[in-house]
C-alpha cells in the first residue's frame, strides 16, 4: 500500500464526492468529507470510520473565503496536512441563455470556480511545504458545450484551464493537478435534471445508456476509481491533463 496520506474532498455528503471518499479511504488515506450540511458530512465519515477508516466531517461553503480557510486549517490541525484534493463541490441551475437570470449565472460560477480557486489556494500552502501534492478537479463534458447550461458549461470548460495552470506552477514542488471530465454520471444531479425536463429517471436513464458507446450510463464509482489513479504517488507523471470518463469520446 502507498504512503497514508490526508484527502480532502469537497461535495462529499453524497453522489460522486460520497464515492470518492469511500475510494480514498479503502485506499488507505484519511479523508476529510466537506459539504454545505455537516451533519451530513457526518452519516459520511461514519460509514468510512464503520469500515475502519479515518474521516472527518466538516461543514464548508466552497464560495466563502472564511468557511475555507478555516475548514482547511481544522482538517489540517485533525488529519494531517491536506496533500490530496477533489475539487467535485457543484451545483446545476440550468436554462436557456434568454432566461437565465444572472444569479443563476453567478451561482454556478461560484461554487464551481472561486470554490475550485479558494480551495486550492488554501490547500496548496500545505502541498508546497510538504514538496508533494495531487489536485483533481471536476469538469464535465459538457464543458464541450451543452444545450441549456450556458452557465455550467462555461465553468466546467473554466476548470480545464484552471487545471492546467496548477499544474504549471505548481509542478516544481512535487504537485499534479488533472481533471476529470465525466459524462452521464447517476446522481441526484441527473434525477433532478430529468425532473426539470419532466422525464421520468428511469427512461432518462434508458435513454443516456443507448446514447452512450458503452450502452449503460456511469456510476460514481467509475469516477471514484479514476480519481485514485490521479491521486496515487504512481500517478507522478501525468498533469495538466483532462480525463473523459464518459463512456466514449464524450456522452
Ligand atoms: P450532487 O449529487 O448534486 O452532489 C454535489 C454535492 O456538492 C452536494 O452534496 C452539494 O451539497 C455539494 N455542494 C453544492 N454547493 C456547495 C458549496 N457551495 N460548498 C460545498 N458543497 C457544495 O452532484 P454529483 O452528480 O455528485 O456531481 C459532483 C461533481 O461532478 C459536480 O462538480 C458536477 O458538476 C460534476 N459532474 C457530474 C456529472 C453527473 O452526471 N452527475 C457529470 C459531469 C460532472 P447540497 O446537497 O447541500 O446541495
Amino acid at each position: 500500500m502507498s504512503t497514508t496520506r490526508t484527502a480532502v474532498v469537497t461535495g462529499a455528503a453524497r453522489g460522486i464526492g460520497r464515492a470518492v471518499a469511500h475510494r480514498l479511504a479503502t485506499d488507505g488515506h484519511h479523508v476529510a468529507v466537506l459539504d454545505l450540511d455537516e451533519s451530513a458530512c457526518q452519516v459520511v465519515a461514519d460509514e468510512i470510520t464503520d469500515g475502519g477508516g479515518t474521516a472527518l466531517a466538516v461543514g464548508v461553503d466552497v464560495s466563502d473565503p472564511e468557511q475555507v480557510e478555516a475548514g482547511v486549517a481544522r482538517v489540517a490541525e485533525e488529519l494531517g496536512a491536506p496533500t490530496l484534493l477533489v475539487n467535485n463541490a457543484g451545483i446545476i441551475r440550468d436554462n436557456m441563455l434568454f432566461k437565465m437570470p444572472v444569479e443563476d449565472w453567478d451561482a454556478v460560477m461560484s461554487v464551481h470556480l472561486r470554490g475550485a480557486f479558494l480551495m486550492t489556494r488554501a490547500c496548496q500552502a500545505h502541498m508546497t511545504t510538504e514538496k508533494y501534492g495531487r489536485i483533481v478537479n471536476l469538469s464535465s463534458t459538457s464543458a464541450l458545450g451543452n444545450r441549456g447550461q450556458v452557465n455550467y458549461s462555461a465553468a466546467k470548460a473554466g476548470m480545464q484551464g484552471f487545471t492546467k495552470t496548477l499544474a504549471i506552477e505548481l509542478g516544481k514542488f512535487g504537485v499534479t493537478a488533472n481533471a476529470i471530465a465525466p459524462g452521464f454520471i447517476q446522481t441526484d444531479m441527473t434525477a433532478a435534471t430529468a425532473e426539470r425536463i419532466g422525464v421520468p429517471f428511469e427512461d432518462f436513464l434508458a435513454h443516456a445508456a443507448k446514447e452512450t458507446p458503452v450502452q449503460r450510463v456511469g456510476q460514481p464509482e467509475d469516477i471514484a476509481a479514476t480519481a485514485s489513479f490521479l491521486l496515487s504517488e504512481e500517478a507522478g507523471f501525468v498533469s495538466g491533463q483532462v480525463i473523459y470518463v464518459a463512456g466514449g469520446p464524450r456522452d
